[in-house]
């Protein structure tokens, strides 16, 4: 939104990406035939599609190679269309967007005599866009329009608010310099030709204007011709005897970069009538030169330029609003543009060929504008658009680049001899359909409170109404002072033709004394009602003052509160930072939290882990000591009684020693007594002694501990002589000492599968379960006795091996040593003697010889 009088056009190079964008509106028109029996070859096909035939004579020469070809628009407006039709759907927007501070481009474009300049200007009854959009304009700002000269133009493309003075005395200026006072103009009295344009009951108002804004409408006109621009308001003086070409215009850019014709008369117009008169009258002087310098009026391009200037009302609402930055303004420009033919159909010649380029060139120019922004937008190019090239694109170039409305009304004459002209259009057509142009953003509002306008205009009637209440002046009317004059006693005939006349004088004197008392009475009246007047004043004015010490107080405390509001404000804004703060401070500390939990969480689970493996290691040692106890116990228990089958053991072993000691002894004593009887009586056979038996020791053992028998108790001693078993399996540990003497008898004891050792050994022991001790030794009688002591052998607890004896046998023979014995021995056939005592322990009751070979004496 621009301010202070200047174009609203943004300028060029800032082009947000986010900006919102329309295409060209294109629309196409239709018009009828000239004649019934013209060949047509443009059909509507549907309300946005129109098909082009080639014509018959074009077929036949091209063979029949042109095909119908369909274009779209955004409508399209068949031959029966209205201009109010046409309007209500092209132009319309186009002024509600004027009047909401937009502007709009609208032009028509086509073929000579297809209906431009038709369906820009209309004719009388049949007015088309141009005195349409003027008469919507008016109808909807009519009211609310700014008094002449408040709003004026400043020569730089821009519009400024005059003061009240200035403007009024310039309005003064103005009424003075017309001859007629001005009254609005009648359609009747205008000029016949733009008089009845539009239907009464044809006209449009648009309803949403801001009434608390005042509007000044300024028109300009120029036509392009030749590439040149002229002034069609310009007061030029007219010589008659020697006309100058009218001088042209040139393009300026101004501060805001939008294009302007400098120089150009801007006509401000308070009525549609007004409005129209400026255009004929523009319309009047192109003919005028059209004739004059013999150009071709379809040649050039006109531009009817509509400046919507608006401010809002001041906030008493009464005048407009004294601020520069509060003006905005808003330009619909309305394009009739010249015939798009080309150059060899116009037939012209020299300097009308040359025109005929330039307009060409014009519209060329157009063309490739609008392919190259079409090209830049689709592909996101940067190429230069050539607006320089040629005025009206020139002037144009601010609402392709900056923002605004773009409008185009193809004009489409149907008949045959137009058709490859009509081609062309189409394509410039469907080609600037693709254009696309900023939208116009909506202005901002003013900040003032709305229904200011009316506000004051209830106030001005409430106070007229007062005054007439009080019988005083509405206004100065002249005629009410007149009728006040009449009232007055008229003055008699004061002529005096006689110098005695006494009753003419007196008469005057009377009717003037009643007229001075009149007078009096009059002038108290008006005193009176000048003071009831004044005192209404006053009242009024200290009611004034009051409220306007209410309004300053109400000001004043707004002042405060607006203070406190900014105070509360700031206040927001640092609780707010604050919050802010505090808010990421607690996200932090959440965080921090949520670690330092899950760190507890990990840490509980660890110890949880813990605790168990310590439960299950604690649960395993008691087991294992339990164990362990019953391990002790057992093996203690176990290590006790081997002790004590040990002991028993050994006790036996030594019992057993002992016994054969005692039976050596007994032995001994026996053949001592033997040999004693012999020379004596026959001795008593001694007394056998018990031999140590394990039977015995188990029942001792048993009465010692009631505790069961345990494996060891197995008595190492069988009951049963061993010998009774079958010897073949039998192994036996042959012990021989080294210093035995070998005897060659064969009274020898013979032994098989026999460990012979010369002493005995764990080994040996283990193997064999049978034992047997060669011990020889020399007898009494000088003989050399070998006893055979033979015991079984068991294995102990502990692991080792031990002998139970259970047998001797006695061998006796000659020491084969002696020399008297040698001899003995040496003779074999001699008997040997041999002494066999049947010693047998008690518990050995069967001499079986198992496997020994022993000889007996007989
Ligand atoms: P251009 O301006 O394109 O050269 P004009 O507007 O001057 O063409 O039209 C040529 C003639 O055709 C005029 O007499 C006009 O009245 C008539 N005409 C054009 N369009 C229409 C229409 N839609 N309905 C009736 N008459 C038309
Ligand atoms: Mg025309």
């Amino acid at each position: 939104m621009q301010r202070a009088g200047k174009w609203r056009t943004p300028r060029r190079p800032k082009k947000p990406s986010n900006i919102e964008k329309d295409p060209v509106g294109v629309y196409c028109r239709i018009r009828p035939l000239g004649g019934e029996d013209e060949e047509c070859c443009v059909e509507m096909i549907s309300s946005s599609t129109i098909q082009l035939h080639a014509p018959d004579g074009l077929k036949a020469n091209r063979n029949g190679e042109y095909k119908e070809t369909q274009y779209c628009f955004k409508k399209v407006f068949g031959i029966k269309t209205t201009q109010i039709e046409l309007f209500e759907d092209v132009a319309k927007p186009l002024i509600e967007d004027l009047i909401h501070c937009k502007n709009g481009l609208l032009f028509t474009y086509g073929v000579t005599g297809s209906g431009k300049t038709y369906t820009m200007t209309g004719s009388p009854g049949e007015g088309g866009l141009l005195p349409r959009s003027l008469d919507m304009l008016f109808n909807s700002i009519g009211s609310f329009q700014a008094k002449r000269f408040v709003f004026k133009p400043d020569e730089k493309n821009g519009i400024e608010v005059q003061s009240y003075v200035d403007s009024l005395l310039e309005r003064q200026k103005r009424d003075s310099q017309l001859s007629v006072p001005k009254t609005p103009s009648s359609r009747q009295r205008a000029d016949p030709e733009f008089a009845d344009m539009i239907n009464p009951d044809q006209a449009c108002k648009f309803e949403g204007v801001d009434e608390d804004c005042c509007y000044s409408v300024f028109v300009s006109y120029i036509e392009i011709y030749n590439n040149y621009i002229y002034d069609l308001l310009e007061d030029a003086p007219f010589d008659p005897i020697r006309p100058k070409p009218p001088q042209s215009k040139i393009l300026r850019e101004d501060q805001n970069h939008n294009m302007y014709v400098a120089g150009c008369t801007e006509v401000e117009v308070k009525s549609t009538e007004e409005a129209f008169e400026v255009f004929w009258k523009g319309q009047k002087k192109r003919r005028i030169a059209n004739t004059e310098l013999n150009r071709e009026s379809s040649r050039s391009h006109s531009v009817f330029t509509v400046k919507l200037a608006q401010a809002p009302l001041d906030a008493d609402g009464d005048h407009v609003l004294q601020d520069k930055s509060q003006v905005n303004v808003s330009q619909l420009c309305l394009v009739d543009l010249a015939g798009s033919e080309r150059t060899n159909r116009t037939r012209a010649e020299g300097s009308r060929l040359r025109e005929a380029g330039n307009i060409n060139q014009s519209l060329m120019t157009l063309r490739t504008c609008m392919e190259v922004l079409r090209e830049n937008q689709m592909w996101g190019t940067n190429r230069m658009v050539p607006y320089r090239d040629s005025k009206v694109t020139h002037l144009f170039k601010n609402y392709f680049d900056g923002e605004g409305k773009v409008r185009m009304v193809v004009c489409v004459n149907p008949k045959a001899e137009d058709y490859e002209e009509t081609l062309l259009v189409m394509r410039f057509a469907e080609m600037t359909q693709e254009v696309e142009v900023a939208r116009p953003v909506d202005r901002p509002i003013c900040g003032l409170t709305p229904g200011r306008r009316q506000r004051n205009q209830a106030f001005k009637d409430e106070l007229s109404r007062r005054l007439e209440e009080r019988g005083g002046p509405v206004n100065g009317d002249p005629v009410q002072l007149n009728q006040l004059i009449e009232s007055l006693p008229p003055l008699p005939p004061c002529e005096l033709s006689d110098p005695s006349d006494d009753q003419t004088l007196p008469r005057l004197m009377e009717v003037l004394e009643r007229r001075y008392r009149i007078r009096q009475k009059m002038a108290e009246q008006f005193n009176q009602t000048a003071n009831s007047m004044k005192s209404t004043f006053q009242q009024f004015e200290s009611q004034f003052s009051s409220k306007e010490n209410v309004l300053h107080d109400q000001q004043s405390k707004l002042g405060e509160k607006d203070k406190v509001i900014a105070n509360q404000r700031t206040e927001i804004e640092r609780l707010e930072k604050k919050s802010k703060t505090l808010e990421y401070k607690i996200d932090i500390l959440q965080k921090t939290t949520e670690m330092y939990e899950q760190d507890k969480r990990s840490l509980q689970q660890e110890l949880e882990s813990r605790e168990q493996r310590l439960q299950k290691e604690l649960a395993e040692r008691r087991r294992m000591e339990q164990r362990m106890q019953g391990m002790v116990t057992d093996t203690k228990l176990k290590w006790e009684r081997e002790c004590e089958r040990r002991v028993n053991a050994k006790q036996l072993e030594l019992q057993n020693k002992l016994w054969v000691k005692d039976e050596k002894l007994k032995q001994l004593k026996a053949i001592v007594t033997e040999n004693g009887g012999a020379s004596g009586g026959p001795a008593e056979p001694p007394r056998k002694p018990e031999r140590p038996s394990r039977e015995r020791d188990r029942n001792v053992a048993q009465k010692r501990s009631a505790s069961p028998t345990p494996l060891s108790t197995v008595p190492p001693v069988h009951p049963m002589h061993r010998r009774s078993h079958s010897a073949g399996g039998e192994k036996w540990v042959d012990h021989k000492p080294a210093s035995n003497l070998d005897l060659d008898t064969v009274m020898q004891p013979i032994i098989p599968n026999a460990i012979k050792v010369s002493t005995p050994n764990e080994k040996a022991l283990s193997k064999c379960h049978k034992y047997v001790l060669r011990h020889q030794e020399l007898a009494s009688d000088g003989e050399l006795e070998t006893k055979l002591i033979k015991g079984n052998v068991f294995k102990t607890r502990g692991g080792g091996q031990a002998v139970e004896f259970t047998d001797i046998e006695t061998l006796k023979q000659e020491d084969p040593t002696a020399p008297s014995r040698k001899r003995r021995s040496g003779s074999r056939e001699g008997p040997t003697q041999t002494d066999d005592i049947e010693n047998r322990p008690p518990v050995a009751n069967v001499s079986a010889s198992h496997g020994n070979q022993k000889r007996r004496r007989p």
